[in-house]
């Protein structure tokens, strides 16, 4: 099976990740963790701002997914993708594979839309064949509403960025007055 968590940035999508892991791991069946983070984010663990242990992840490439394959008997698998933002067709033929699977649970996180609110990495695509996906919310940095989007204060150009500094979340109206005075 697979589960999406998604949202803008700072709504907590790490920290909702490593709760459902922490869930699984405590369950009486064994269950073995294989984490995964792309290679772009520069890091090979898995954290949340609110302090939950963090977890140690594999730096990867979106076409090692293209041969990742998990055959072992009566062994089952829990697979985390962080920040899938930063992968793409790879991962989406990855998860295709593995949405009936009763052996590997496929948990995937990540953003959905870049800071121009335009489509961003698989999870729109993978979110439309209709698994289980959980949206999170932040709160605006302007009015302290619902924040839906991720706001970039500095100069419009590079869409794929790393880190949080420049960004924060806003609700729409807020998002789009931004814009229009930029
Ligand atoms: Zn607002």
């Amino acid at each position: 099976m697979v589960r999406v968590t998604t949202g803008c940035m700072w709504s907590g999508k790490s920290a909702a990740l490593l709760a459902v892991v922490r869930y699984y791991l405590s369950s009486p069946q064994p269950i073995r963790v294989e984490a995964y983070v792309p290679s772009t984010a520069g890091v090979a663990v898995i954290r949340s701002r609110d302090g939950s242990p963090s977890l140690p992840a594999k730096p990867v490439e979106d076409k090692d997914f293209h041969d990742l394959s998990f055959r072992e008997d009566h062994l089952k698998y829990l697979v985390v993708v962080s920040e899938c933002q930063f992968l793409g067709p790879g991962l989406a033929s990855f998860t295709a594979r593995h949405m009936r699977s009763h052996d590997v649970c496929l948990l995937l996180e990540g953003l959905s839309y870049d800071s121009d609110h335009q489509p961003f990495g698989p999870l729109l695509e993978i979110t439309s064949w209709g698994c289980p996906t959980t949206t999170l919310y932040a709160c605006c940095a302007v009015c302290r509403g619902r924040a839906t989007h991720t706001y970039h204060r500095g100069p419009k150009g590079a869409q794929v960025q790393v880190g949080d500094s420049g960004y924060e979340p806003r609700c729409e109206p807020c998002w789009l007055m931004g814009r229009q005075w930029a």
